[in-house]
């Protein structure tokens, strides 16, 4: 949605003038003149007349991962989205008087399941793949993040949920720069994300990807759908030290950090959540062969199924939320042991 709120936190991405007037179908500057329509819940605010050599695969590809992504209905927050959840809310102490920025959101899930906990949620991202909930409950953007549309110190608080391992160097210090920029002074950032230093603890993590592989082999499980989610991960921040040398030289100081070790997790979801997934799936009709494969599509039909079960508090529910503290139980238990998943909280 677009409310009143939004428009009071804008600038110009193009000439970074505030003198904007808003009309019914647009935000038009007063400096540069460009018009920024209006669309159906989310407003364009893309530079005009910049020209970048990094275009991310979302905003390259839309069409094609829009079908993929299954993207336009948002599941309550559950194993490793509940984990990255839970850890948002209680590391950002997301509060009722907060202006908050989701930078890089996605569909807007993150945005949606948090927006009653804050004054003002708004989320950002270049694609407009976003939720139907989210165009309708939260401040939507399309911009981009080297260049974005909002005003000096306009947040309390931003965050980047698996955004920072997709983007080559100087990308991840100019979204740094722009988050230190629109934050106020005090304000913090939460980033999850992960480089490319393995866990002590990985013997253990390998353990459940060498059961998980049992299950391809057998044909039950196919893990090509995961593998193209995750094609397009550079991890220029390629250890823990670069990301603390990023944050700091963008002026972010860092005042919280927990780990990802993947134990519990890594058992959850190739072992417990496969074996689900693909009972699920099987109970239905096969898979029908389009432009996605046949592992996919047998994945979505799974996610889809179980949904609608989802949003009642059944058994399934209920089991779910089980796992998904189980899961958690690494952050608690492994959270100081470097890895390379990690939540980072700075503050400006
Ligand atoms: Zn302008």
């Amino acid at each position: 949605m677009v409310p009143n709120e939004l428009y009071r936190l804008l600038r110009c991405p193009s000439c970074y003038s505030r003198n904007l007037v808003v009309n019914e179908a647009a935000v038009s500057c007063g400096g540069c003149g460009v018009d920024y329509p209006r669309h159906a819940g989310y407003l364009d605010l893309m530079p005009r007349g910049v020209a970048y050599d990094y275009t991310s695969k979302y905003v390259a590809e839309e069409a094609q991962l829009a079908e993929e992504l299954d993207y336009r209905e948002i599941a309550p927050p559950l194993l490793a989205a509940g984990v990255r959840n839970r850890a948002l809310v209680r590391l950002l102490a997301l509060g009722a008087g907060d202006v908050v920025l989701d930078n890089g959101c996605g569909n807007g899930r993150f945005a949606v399941w948090n927006r009653e906990r804050v004054a003002l949620m708004v989320g950002n991202d270049p694609a407009t793949m976003f939720a139907d909930e989210a165009l309708a409950q939260i401040a939507l953007t399309q911009a981009d993040s080297r260049r974005l549309p909002f005003a000096d110190g306009a947040f309390d608080k931003s965050f980047s949920i698996d955004v920072l391992e997709h983007f080559p160097r100087e990308v991840i210090d100019a979204y740094l720069a722009e988050t230190a920029r629109v934050l106020r002074p005090g304000g913090r950032f939460l980033a999850f994300s992960n480089t490319s230093e393995p866990s002590s603890l990985q013997p253990l993590t390998n353990l459940s990807r060498r059961i998980g592989r049992l299950f391809v082999r057998a044909g039950i499980y196919d893990f090509e759908r995961e593998a193209r989610r995750k094609s397009d991960h550079i991890k220029a921040l390629r250890t823990f030290e670069d990301v603390l040398a990023a944050m700091r030289q963008a002026g972010l100081r860092p005042v919280r950090i927990v780990f990802w070790n993947s134990v519990f997790t890594s058992f959850v979801e190739h072992v417990v959540m496969k074996l689900g997934e693909a009972w699920l799936a099987r109970r239905r009709a096969p898979a029908a062969t389009g432009p996605v494969g046949a592992g996919t599509s047998r994945e979505l039909q799974a996610r889809q199924a179980v949904r609608g079960r989802l949003q009642q508090r059944g058994g399934l529910r209920l089991a779910l939320e089980l796992i998904t503290r189980m899961m958690e139980l690494d952050l608690w238990l492994f959270g100081r042991l470097r890895s390379g998943s990690y939540f980072i909280v700075v503050e400006k």
